[in-house]
């Protein structure tokens, strides 16, 4: 079977680029030209990537990545001429898998179409329920809990606490934690894993009074269970 990928891109130049450059790759492809059309697209068919323009008539990259977010976990590049640190910013913590600026090179973005493609079918295998004391977290429903209090984490804390669980009493390095949950080599940005970190345990162990997320000085961070 084909890796499909959808062009959400309104500039018809690129989208037709992208569209060549993809099919010459072996992917097959479809193109949406607005944000409403990309996203009823997106929703409908069986997509393996979407790329993303920011900048779209109708609904935006970032509205159209809000709403895909509430029901599919399909891996997302974002696309867009302004190099703006916010739009990066929301993009990604809206669970974009990726960012790029444009003009970009093709092969930088088939690097990065393929190092998501990895992340998403990664994230695809894990169907389990993970536990931890009362924490539970169902990556095919996409539900976490602690005891009976259902978690309101958003995509990128979710994969975060997923990847943590999976990975359960071993440590886990910042730059394994960035490869792992962004699906990306994001050298010297790692302190986003820990601004996550923080937002976890705020919600986790600060919410509940436990200590489950554990700094491993120097090192990195572990999940494991409560000992107090
Ligand atoms: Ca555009």
């Amino acid at each position: 079977m084909p890796t499909n990928i959808l062009i959400v891109e309104d500039e018809s130049g690129i989208a037709r680029f992208l569209e060549l450059e993809l099919t010459h790759e072996g992917y097959a492809v479809d193109k949406a030209a607005d944000g409403r059309t990309g996203l009823d697209m997106a929703l409908a068919g069986e997509y393996d990537l979407i790329l993303l323009d920011v900048m779209l008539p109708g609904l935006n990259g970032l509205e159209v990545l809000r709403r895909l977010r509430n029901e599919s976990g399909v891996p997302v590049i974002m696309l867009t001429a302004r190099d703006a640190v916010m739009d990066k910013v929301s993009g990604l913590d809206m669970g974009a898998n990726d960012y790029i600026t444009k003009p970009f090179s093709i092969e930088e973005l088939l690097a990065r179409i393929r190092a998501a493609l990895r992340s998403g079918a990664a994230a695809e295998r894990r169907t389990a329920v993970l536990r931890c004391g009362k924490l539970a977290l169902d990556p095919a429903r996409h539900t976490a809990v602690y005891g009976e209090t259902p978690l309101q984490l958003t995509y990128k804390e979710f994969f975060l606490l997923q990847t943590l669980l999976e990975n359960r009493d071993i440590v886990q390095t910042r730059d394994m934690l960035m490869e792992k949950v962004w699906g990306y080599d994001y050298a010297g940005e790692t302190n986003v894993v820990d601004v996550y970190i923080r937002y976890l345990r705020q919600k986790i162990d600060a919410a509940f009074g436990v200590k489950l997320i554990h700094t491993v000085r120097g090192v990195g961070y572990v999940i494991k269970g409560d000992s107090t």
